[in-house]
């Protein structure tokens, strides 16, 4: 069990400011509704399962579940640490109250790194530039900047590879015997975390182990080494470690295909319907028209399109619920607006429909918006837009 989970059988209600302008308003043409009992039940899920520390990732505005209301969710599921990429992003969580540990992990190395020091923000470090420039601002600041070093195990995107990290090391060592930095963690990220038993991971985990050899043999002495994203986390438990860096999985979306760990959605991505008509077969249905009625049936007109994060390349695929069952979604996802044939269904004018959820009452999920689109989770995630109002959820126990 995570430290700082709370076990037990009082519910209470969490409730907090929402971040999008147009929540609250009744006038909201769609909402993504987010039940943060899920995720704090989701982080719980996986600690039980890593039996190690959680990172929770709330890079991205939280997936866009909404990054201060995702970060305390997760914080009330056991999280200990938050990870985010820019230091917008962690100064934002600091601004919105919350005290916990973050990690960030994407800057420019000529940054003034002056803020993310005086609030308090590890610093995750990938270069000698970088490094350089937290030093210059911890020493600007007098205070010891807290560092992660990002060593590039495979993935060739961030971190230092294996011919450039004796130098970084090195430097970061001599930073700690000056006292402008402390190397609390050392990490890395995997390349094929999603397939598991790939021998590319066993080969990162090698080269991570190999990595954590060399800094420890320069004189540093990281407390906190971790590796593992969701899917890594939930089914490689050589790549553990210390803690676990946990994004999709924390939202609800299971990592790996065939595998099911009872977590829980987080989003449902509501809209309702604007317009019904009954029309005869032979109709053409939006743009092009990509799409004629084979029979007398009756569109719905729904109004979130792909400015809301809707896929356009899910079109001919999608469906949606609405009118107690699955319907599809005809003709080409617009900007605004998208229509869907409800055939004889008792559809009213103003009726709920559902785009994705928990897929618990039949509608969609987001995994299956993704393989629609031919895209990942993360990006029907990530994708749902600003003028969606997020509404928010959830009794975490
Ligand atoms: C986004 C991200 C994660 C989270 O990945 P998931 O697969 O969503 O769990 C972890 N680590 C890094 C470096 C990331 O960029």
């Amino acid at each position: 069990m995570a430290p700082g989970h709370r076990a037990g059988t009082v519910s209470r209600v969490i409730s907090h400011a929402t971040t999008s302008p147009v929540a609250g308003t009744s006038a909201a043409l769609a909402e993504a509704v987010i039940d943060l009992g899920a995720i704090a039940a989701n982080v719980r899920t996986i600690g039980a399962v890593t039996r190690t520390d959680v990172m929770a990732v709330v890079k991205a505005d939280g997936f866009g579940h909404g990054a201060a209301a995702a970060a305390r969710a997760a914080l009330d599921g056991g999280a200990t640490w938050l990870g985010v990429t820019s230091s917008a992003e962690a100064l934002a969580l600091r601004a919105g109250g919350i005290t916990a540990p973050i990690l960030s992990w994407l800057h420019r190395p000529d940054e003034d790194f002056g803020p993310l020091l005086a609030a308090g923000v590890d610093v995750s470090v990938s270069t000698v530039p970088h490094l350089r420039s937290v030093a210059a601002a911890a020493a600007r600041c007098g205070q010891t900047a807290m560092v992660q070093l990002k060593v590039d195990t495979g993935l060739s995107r961030n971190g230092a590879r294996a011919d450039e990290w004796g130098d970084l090391v090195a430097l970061a060592r001599a930073y700690e015997t000056a006292g402008s930095v402390r190397v609390r963690g050392v990490w890395s990220h995997l390349q094929d975390a999603d397939q598991p038993g790939s021998p590319l991971v066993r080969r990162q985990v090698s080269a991570f182990r190999a990595a954590v050899r060399v800094a420890r043999a320069a004189g540093l002495d990281p407390v906190l080494l971790h590796l593992a994203n969701s899917a890594a986390a939930l089914t490689a438990p050589a790549t553990r470690f210390d803690i676990c860096r946990v994004g999709l999985a924390v939202y609800g979306v299971e990592p790996v295909g065939h595998a099911n760990f009872g977590l829980r959605p987080a989003m449902t991505l509501r809209s309702s319907v604007v317009n019904l008509k009954r029309v005869p077969a032979g109709t053409g249905v939006s743009y092009g028209p990509d799409h004629v009625t084979g029979a007398p049936t009756t569109l719905a007109l729904v109004p979130v399109g792909f400015a809301d994060g809707l896929p356009r390349s899910a079109e001919g695929r999608a469906e949606v619920l609405v009118g107690g069952g699955r319907c599809p979604v005809v003709g080409r996802i617009t900007m605004d607006q998208v229509v869907v044939d409800v055939g004889d269904r008792p559809v009213r004018l103003g009726d709920t429909v559902t785009l994705f959820g928990p897929g618990t009452a039949g509608e969609p999920t987001a995994a299956d918006w993704a393989r629609w689109a031919g895209t990942n989770p993360n990006d029907i995630l990530t994708g749902i837009g600003a003028r969606v109002a997020r509404r928010y959820t959830g009794v975490t126990a």
